[in-house]
């Protein structure tokens, strides 16, 4: 199963937040969007950052309740690892797991076109092994 299976079943699309953005914006769209991570983009296009509910947490034990004003980029993370749609599922999850990160934006010849979380894959990988459960259920049941 590839990145872009995954994608199939996905609604919607990527949340994002320019970097000039305060902190509160941040709190205020991952609650309006139901994510756990908004891509830092001025133009949807180019990705500049990432910032997760985890950054914003660690963000407020640093600096206490004056965070909600300060701009995204002075918390975001810049080094942003991506994948692309043909991306194999199994490697990826074992990418995010190995660098504990929960989100992957996904890029077509270098542009943001979607992100996939560890639970859309974890997801996708069950209902992958659900489905080889039932193949499996279906030729013993017949070879009998
Ligand atoms: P998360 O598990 O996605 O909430 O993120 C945990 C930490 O990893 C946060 O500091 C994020 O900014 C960072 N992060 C999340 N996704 C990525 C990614 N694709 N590449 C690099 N860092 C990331």
């Amino acid at each position: 199963m590839q990145v872009k299976d995954v994608l199939a079943h996905k609604s919607g699309g990527v949340a994002t937040i320019e970097p000039g953005m305060s902190v509160a914006e941040v709190v205020a769209a991952l609650a309006e969007h139901g994510v756990g991570a908004l891509v830092v983009s001025s133009d949807r296009r180019t990705i500049e950052g990432i910032i997760s509910e985890r950054d914003v947490v660690r963000a407020l034990n640093t600096f206490g309740p004056g965070l909600l004003g300060m701009e995204v980029r002075e918390i975001m993370t810049v080094n942003v690892h991506t994948c692309v749609p043909t991306d194999e599922v199994r490697l990826l999850a074992r990418t995010m797991t190995d660098k504990r990160f929960r989100h992957m934006p996904v890029t077509i010849n270098g542009a943001l076109s979607g992100i996939v979380s560890i639970g859309d894959l974890v997801k996708s990988r069950m209902d992958e092994m659900e489905t080889e459960h039932d193949q499996l259920v279906d030729y013993i049941s017949s070879a009998r």
